[in-house]
């Protein structure tokens, strides 16, 4: 079923009247008829159910139930990877979102070689991680943050009890032992920030700032992955242990 966010609230009993953007998808892409239902985030995240009405002059909706149901991970699950190429970061924030990410926090590395992004493609990132949400029916789509330094991200975990950091660090078998194992670690409450390289890795001076700032080290296996791999494979582990943790509550 097809699921649009509204930036109001709403509540059983409510009409909506749909934006040019949406009344133009639901009557050209999707040709939509009168009585269909759609399902309709709102602005605080609440489910509902909607009944279309089709108007001479747009579209609109009854919202006629409020839908119970769990779909957002219950700590917030932060992939902090450094900017790659766009069709592969692009990826990357499609399925990051399907799996259930919070928010996202670019970092700039040491080796990134990607330019700021402009405001088209901000927007095009924004339009990304709202259709994937959307897709597999999330109550938010991801948030994601302007780009920090290396040293702005240390910060920031450093100030915040409520987080608990972890680098994804190739080829330091010695410091980093399984990202299962680290996982197992972190207690349910913390937020989880995973931070990921870029193509050409962390340099050495980038790792020694992590191990003083005691972020944690965790590895993938003996290969290397590209950034992309890692970051969808460390952010499922994460979300899987959440709903694992959540099944057992
Ligand atoms: N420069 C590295 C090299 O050629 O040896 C490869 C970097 S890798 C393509 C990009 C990022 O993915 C790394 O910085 C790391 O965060 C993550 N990564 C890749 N493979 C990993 C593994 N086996 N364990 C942990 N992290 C991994």
């Amino acid at each position: 079923m097809q699921q649009f966010f509204i930036s109001a609230p709403l509540a059983v009993g409510g009409h909506v009247i749909f934006p040019a953007d949406i009344e133009r998808q639901l009557r050209r892409v999707l040709r939509v008829r009168g009585g269909e239902t759609v399902r309709l985030i709102d602005a605080e995240g609440m489910p509902f159910l909607a009944r279309l009405v089709l108007k001479k002059n747009g579209v609109e909706a009854d919202c006629v139930e409020a839908l119970q149901e769990r779909r957002e991970l219950s700590t917030p699950l932060i992939l902090a990877p450094a900017r790659i190429k766009k069709e592969k970061w692009e990826w990357m924030l499609q399925k990051a979102t399907e799996l259930g990410v919070s928010e996202i926090w670019p970092i700039l590395t040491e080796r990134v070689n990607e330019a700021e992004p402009s405001p088209n493609r901000l927007a095009r990132e924004h339009r990304i991680l709202q259709e994937a949400a959307e897709q597999c029916e999330r109550h938010r789509i991801p948030y994601i943050q302007k780009t920090l330094s290396l040293e702005e991200l240390l910060t920031v975990v450093r100030q915040r009890d409520d987080f608990f950091a972890i680098v994804l660090a190739e080829r330091q078998e010695e410091k980093a032992p399984p990202l299962s194992e680290v996982l197992d670690s972190v207690v349910p409450e913390k937020a989880m920030v995973l931070i990921i390289g870029p193509e050409g890795g962390f340099s050495s001076t980038e790792f020694a700032r992590f191990a003083e700032e005691k972020v944690a080290f965790a590895g993938l296996g003996p290969r290397i992955l590209r950034a992309e791999t890692a970051a969808i494979l460390s952010v499922g582990m994460a979300a899987q242990l959440q709903e694992r943790r959540a099944r057992n509550r």
